[in-house]
C-alpha cells in the first residue's frame, strides 16, 4: 500500500514580536567608504542575555514600500563571533530573511560582521552609491533580534563615509570625527524609517523660519546645487502651504533629500521626518524642463501627516518580518496624490495651469482604463505585493496601482462635492485639518480605519460617504470618476494639439503619446511601452515590447506617425512596420479620429471650485 505524502515538519520558530523593551544597546557602525565597487561593510553588536536559540531577522516588509520589497540576496558575508568563537548560523528553511544562532553560556554579546553588496548595475536593482554620492537605507545594513516589537529595540548608528563628504539625515548626531559620524541611539523602528543622502557635493538650505525644515541637495557635480532664490522660493511656500493645510507639524525636523543625477537610481519614497527623492539632474539648472516632476517633493511632504502620523490600521505592523496591509492605501496614496499636486500649485513649484493640465492628462488616462470593468479600485490596493511595479504586457487592462490617480479623482469627487453641499463653506481642507491636524508635535503614529474616515467626512458635511466609497472602491464601471472636474467647473475635452504641460512631460520622460488616438504609448525611438487594451492599435494586434520601424514606408520618427495620423483623418490607412523580436509585420490601421490630447476647459457660467482649490492659503 503507498503511503501519501504529509507536510514536513515545521522548523525552528521564530519568535513572535512582543512590546518589552530588548535587554541593551545594539551598535552598529557601517563603512560607506567603498565606491568603487559599492560595498557597505557592516559591524553590528548584539546584547544578549541568555543562552539558547536566538533569531536574527534582515528588515523584509517595509513601510513606503508596501511589500516585501528588502534585498535579501545582496546581503553577504555574514560572520558571527561570540568573544573569539566563531558560531554556526543556520538560515530559516522557510523565512529566507531569518538567521538562527545557539548562544553558549555565558556569552553577553555577539560581534556580527557582513556586507551589503548594493548594485553595481541598474540591471541588479536600484543603483545607490556613485562617485559622487550614496543613498544609505538603513534596514539594508542591519539584523535585528526576534521577538521584540522594533520600538523596543534601541539602536547606536554610526557611518564612515568617503573623505569631505557631507550629508542629510533626520538622525540626531551624538558627535563626529573627521571621517565617522556616531548618532544618538533610536529605535529601531525610527533608524529603518530615517535614510541618509551623502554626497561630494552637498548643499544644505533652511526652508521655514523655525529652522526645523531643511532641503537637503547632492548631485552629479556642483554646479547642479546652484538654485536661485526664486528657485528656493516655492520650496519654503510648500512648508507654509502645508502649514496652512494640516494645522500641525507631527516632527521636530524635517529633512528634504533630494539628489540631483542621472547615475543614482530613481527615487520618491516617504518617511516621517524625511523623504528620499532622487530627480533629474537639471532640476535647477533647467527649472522649464524639470517642472513636470516638481510635485514629487510636495506629495513626499505631504506623507509625512498621510502616510506616516495617520496611518491605515492594517498597513502599521509593530516589526519589518509581519506582512504589511494595503486596504487604505486609496486614502494613504490616493489623498496624497490630490494633496501634492494641490500643494504644488498652491506653493508655486507648479503654475495652476500646469496642475489643470496635469489633472487633464490623469483623468483622460484612467477614464480609457478598461480594467475597471473586471477590477475594483479596492483590489489594486494589493498591488505593491502582486505586481511590485514590474513592467507589465497590458498594464491598462491589468491595472496597477490605480489608488493613487484614480483615488485623486475621488478626493477631488469630494473635495468639490463638500464644497457644493456646504454652501462653499467647507473643504476637504476641513478634512485635512480634522483627520491630520490634531496633536501638535506629537510623533506617534495613529492608526485609523474606514469607519473613522467616514465619521470625519460626516462631521464636516451630512452625506452618504459609507455608500459614497463603497460604491466607488468596490464598484465596476466603465470610465473614471470624473464628476469632480464637472463640479470644480471644468470638462474634459480632447483637441488635437497637446498641453505645454504634456508636452514638457513628454520630452522629460522621452515618450510619445498617442494614448488617446491609437492607444499606443511609445519611446522617442519607436519602441511600444503600453498598448491600451481595446485600443485601435489592440486591434491590430501589435504589443508592448515591440518598436515600431517604418510609417507609411518611411523610417520611424515621433513627427511621422503624428503626420500619418493627421492625414488619416481623410480616409486612407497607417501603415506600420513593427518589428518583434527577429520578425517584422506591417499592420495596416484605420483610424480617422486624427490625434487626440486631453484638455480642461472652463463651463461658461459655473463656479471654478478647481480654481478655489488650487489658490494660495
Ligand atoms: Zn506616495
Amino acid at each position: 500500500m503507498v503511503t501519501l505524502p504529509h507536510p514536513a515538519p515545521a522548523a525552528i520558530g521564530i519568535s513572535p514580536p512582543e512590546d518589552t523593551p530588548y535587554a541593551g544597546v545594539i551598535v552598529l557602525d557601517v563603512d560607506a567608504t567603498d565606491l568603487d565597487r559599492k560595498i557597505f561593510r557592516v559591524r553590528e553588536t548584539v546584547p544578549v542575555a541568555r543562552a539558547g536559540n536566538l533569531t536574527l531577522l534582515y528588515p523584509k516588509w517595509l513601510p513606503g514600500y508596501h511589500s516585501p520589497d528588502a534585498p535579501i540576496e545582496l546581503f553577504a558575508g555574514l560572520i558571527i563571533r561570540a568573544d573569539d568563537q566563531e558560531l554556526t548560523w543556520r538560515r530559516d528553511a522557510v523565512e529566507m530573511h531569518a538567521f538562527h544562532i545557539d548562544v553558549p553560556e555565558g556569552v553577553t554579546s555577539l560581534n556580527l560582521e557582513f556586507e551589503f553588496l548594493s548594485p553595481t548595475s541598474p540591471t541588479q536593482g536600484r543603483v545607490v552609491v556613485t562617485p559622487e554620492m550614496l543613498n544609505l537605507q538603513w534596514n539594508t545594513v542591519l539584523l535585528y533580534p526576534a521577538g521584540y516589537f522594533s520600538r523596543g529595540i534601541t539602536v547606536a548608528p554610526s557611518i564612515t563615509l568617503p573623505p569631505g563628504w557631507e550629508f542629510g539625515c533626520a538622525l540626531s548626531v551624538a558627535s563626529r570625527s573627521e571621517a565617522t559620524t556616531w548618532f544618538d541611539p533610536v529605535q529601531l523602528d525610527v533608524l529603518v524609517d530615517s535614510p541618509m543622502f551623502a554626497g561630494r557635493y552637498f548643499r544644505r538650505i533652511v526652508l521655514d523660519a523655525a529652522g526645523e525644515v531643511h532641503l537637503n541637495i547632492v548631485g552629479d557635480s556642483v554646479d547642479l546645487l546652484c538654485a536661485t532664490e526664486e528657485q528656493i522660493e516655492p520650496h519654503r511656500a510648500l512648508v507654509t502651504q502645508a502649514d496652512a493645510l494640516f494645522g500641525a507639524r507631527h516632527f521636530d525636523r524635517y529633512e528634504f533629500l533630494l539628489a540631483l543625477s542621472d547615475e543614482l537610481g530613481g527615487i520618491g519614497v516617504e518617511h516621517h521626518r524625511s523623504c528620499e527623492t532622487a530627480t533629474v539632474p537639471n532640476y535647477f539648472t533647467d527649472w522649464g524642463a524639470s517642472a513636470p516632476k516638481r510635485d514629487t517633493i510636495a506629495h513626499e511632504y505631504t506623507h509625512s501627516w498621510n502616510g506616516k502620523y495617520r496611518r491605515g490600521a492594517d498597513s502599521w505592523t509593530p516589526t519589518f518580518e509581519k506582512p504589511i496591509r494595503n486596504s487604505l492605501m486609496w486614502v494613504y496614496e490616493g489623498q496624497t496624490q490630490y494633496w501634492g499636486q494641490v500643494l504644488a500649485a498652491r506653493s508655486g513649484l507648479w503654475t495652476k495651469q500646469m496642475a489643470i493640465e496635469a489633472l487633464a492628462q490623469t483623468a483622460a488616462s484612467y477614464d480609457i482604463r478598461q480594467g475597471r470593468r473586471w477590477r475594483t479600485l479596492s483590489d489594486t490596493t494589493r498591488d505593491p505585493i502582486i505586481a511590485a511595479r514590474s513592467p507589465l504586457p497590458w498594464a491598462s487592462w491589468q491595472r496597477s496601482e490605480d489608488y493613487y490617480s484614480e483615488g485623486q479623482l475621488v478626493w477631488l469627487e469630494i473635495d468639490t462635492l463638500i464644497r457644493q453641499l456646504s454652501d462653499e463653506s467647507r473643504s476637504l481642507d476641513s478634512f485635512a485639518r480634522a483627520f491630520f491636524g490634531m496633536d501638535d508635535g506629537s510623533f506617534v503614529t495613529r492608526p485609523y480605519d474606514f469607519a473613522e474616515v467616514v465619521d470625519t467626512l460626516g462631521a464636516i458635511v451630512d452625506y452618504d460617504w459609507t455608500g459614497f466609497l463603497t460604491q466607488r472602491l468596490q464598484g465596476k464601471a466603465e470610465g473614471a470618476p470624473l464628476a469632480g472636474i464637472g463640479r470644480g467647473g471644468y470638462e474634459l475635452v480632447y483637441r488635437d494639439t497637446q498641453s505645454d504641460f504634456g508636452i514638457a512631460s513628454n520630452t522629460a520622460l522621452n515618450k510619445i503619446d498617442l494614448m488617446f488616438s491609437l492607444g499606443l504609448l511609445l519611446s522617442s525611438n519607436g519602441a511600444i511601452q503600453e498598448v491600451i487594451w481595446e485600443s485601435v492599435a489592440f486591434d491590430a494586434g501589435v504589443v508592448a515590447g515591440s518598436t515600431i520601424v517604418a510609417v507609411n514606408g518611411r523610417s520611424f520618427t515621433g513627427d511621422e506617425i503624428k503626420r500619418a495620423i493627421s492625414e488619416a483623418r481623410n480616409g486612407g490607412a497607417i501603415d506600420l512596420l513593427v518589428q518583434n523580436g527577429k520578425r517584422h509585420r506591417t499592420v495596416s490601421i484605420c483610424y480617422p479620429g486624427g490625434m487626440r490630447y486631453p484638455h480642461l476647459l472652463p463651463i461658461a457660467g459655473t463656479r471654478r471650485r478647481l480654481d478655489d482649490i488650487l489658490s494660495p492659503r
